[in-house]
């Protein structure tokens, strides 16, 4: 018999819901001393079933549940058949699968894939374990997807800190198939980006941006563009292809700028400037300056990790929208982006209302937008809903 996690009484309603994360906190005891990563069955107090998942003693995350369905083990089978489901939203709903795309295959609990985060660069895909269980099934993972898809190599990226988190000692490395080469060039909205992706940030590109960039640019036509973290240049490059009147592109990482350099020639893309500096040093320095721009997409990293450190990440991001702010001309345009998770859309919207009151400027929200729809939620995890993007014109 499988081991069974038994909850403590009231606690089984989340799980009934089907939200996939068990806290230890909900749990009562363990029978049956499931190794780490090991498949158990999830019981209510008073020993109903309720779902099947995967054991960690060494996450705050306990169980992670996958499947609802008392008789169905979490085999070879069932991976093939959920990853399976995750490509026909991208292939066949989503037709993304076009040559040379970047795209998300897998995108963890949004496709009731708790902990797994796979990305398709052309020939490539790169796997991420956010999780242990996942983590010890990473070979079979790798070769069902060799299975499902007609690539050349798949290669593990791990993310920093989900050792500590989880328990789970994994190196960055090839999966299967050949090593991918320094670099790859990726297609998005036309455009051609050079991916490293075994060295580059997250796993090479920010996929998750592609629509936010296309609506951008779609009003960047004849606009002075600051692109401020602009990484490899996805917003600035999609700004120049459009025809905005200049580009600037600034980033604190010397090897971002290289790259977004270098993604400027692929595409012969020309007067586009790179500079290296801290954004919010040079955006006070372009006040003092008196500068004047017409469109600014302020993109930075994410600025909590967790809700201690959520009121200073509100005030960095109060900080950027009020210099952004003094740096907009009449009729700006400013993407605001924020890829914090537990910053919200409502405390997002508050940063721009509080700025623009303080700089008594009229500014219109015309666009709320999320990822790119190979990034969904799903409506049993909303916490995987993370990144906000706000397109405001300021009068
Ligand atoms: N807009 C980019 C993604 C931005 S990711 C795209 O579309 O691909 C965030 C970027 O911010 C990273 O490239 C990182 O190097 C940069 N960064 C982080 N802190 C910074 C700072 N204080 N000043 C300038 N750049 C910073």
């Amino acid at each position: 018999m499988i081991p069974q996690v038994f909850l403590k009484p009231q606690r089984a309603q989340p799980f009934f819901g089907r939200h996939p994360w068990v806290f230890a906190g909900a749990v009562d005891r363990v029978e049956g001393s499931p190794a780490d990563g090991a498949e158990i069955e999830l019981r209510s107090s008073a020993g109903n079933f309720i779902a099947r998942g995967l054991f960690n003693s060494l996450s705050k995350i306990l169980v992670r549940l996958y499947s609802w369905q008392p008789d169905r083990p979490l085999d070879e089978d069932f991976f093939r058949e959920r990853l399976q489901s995750a490509l026909h939203l991208r292939h066949n709903i989503l037709k993304l699968d076009q040559p040379d795309a970047a795209y998300r295959i897998a995108f963890s609990e949004s496709d009731f894939l708790s902990g797994l985060i796979v990305d398709r660069f052309g020939d490539w895909l790169t796997i991420q374990c956010t999780s242990l269980g996942m983590g010890v099934r990473r070979g079979m993972l790798a070769r069902i997807l060799s299975e499902c898809l007609p690539v050349k190599g798949i290669y593990l990226r791990t993310e920093k800190g989900i050792g500590k988190l989880e328990g789970a000692e994994l190196a960055d490395g090839l999966l299967w198939g050949e090593s991918p080469p320094a670099e790859i060039v990726v297609r998005e909205n036309g455009l051609q980006f050079a991916v490293n992706l075994a060295e580059g940030q997250k796993t090479g590109f920010y996929i998750d941006q592609r629509d936010n960039r296309a609506a951008t640019a779609a009003l960047a036509p004849g606009r002075r563009v600051l692109d401020a973290f602009s990484y490899s240049g996805g917003f600035g490059l999609s700004c120049a292809r459009a025809g905005a009147a200049s580009v600037e592109c600034i980033d604190s990482s010397t090897g971002a700028l290289e790259l977004a350099a270098r993604n400027a020639d692929l595409n012969d893309l020309k007067g586009l400037t790179f500079t290296k500096s801290d954004v919010f040093n040079a955006l006070s320095d372009k006040v003092q300056q008196g500068a004047q721009y017409d469109l600014i997409v302020l993109d930075p990293p994410k600025f909590a990790r967790n809700r201690k450190a959520v009121p200073d990440a509100l005030r960095g991001y109060h900080r950027l929208h009020q210099l952004a702010l003094k740096l907009l001309a009449n009729d700006g345009v400013l993407v605001s982006c924020c890829c914090t998770g537990l910053i919200t859309m409502e405390q997002l919207e508050d940063v721009i209302l509080l700025t623009a009151q303080d700089a008594k400027r009229d500014l219109q929200i015309l666009e709320r937008r999320g990822p790119s729809a190979d990034h969904p939620t799903a409506i049993t995890c909303r916490e995987s809903n993370y990144l906000k993007c706000v397109i405001s014109r300021v009068g």
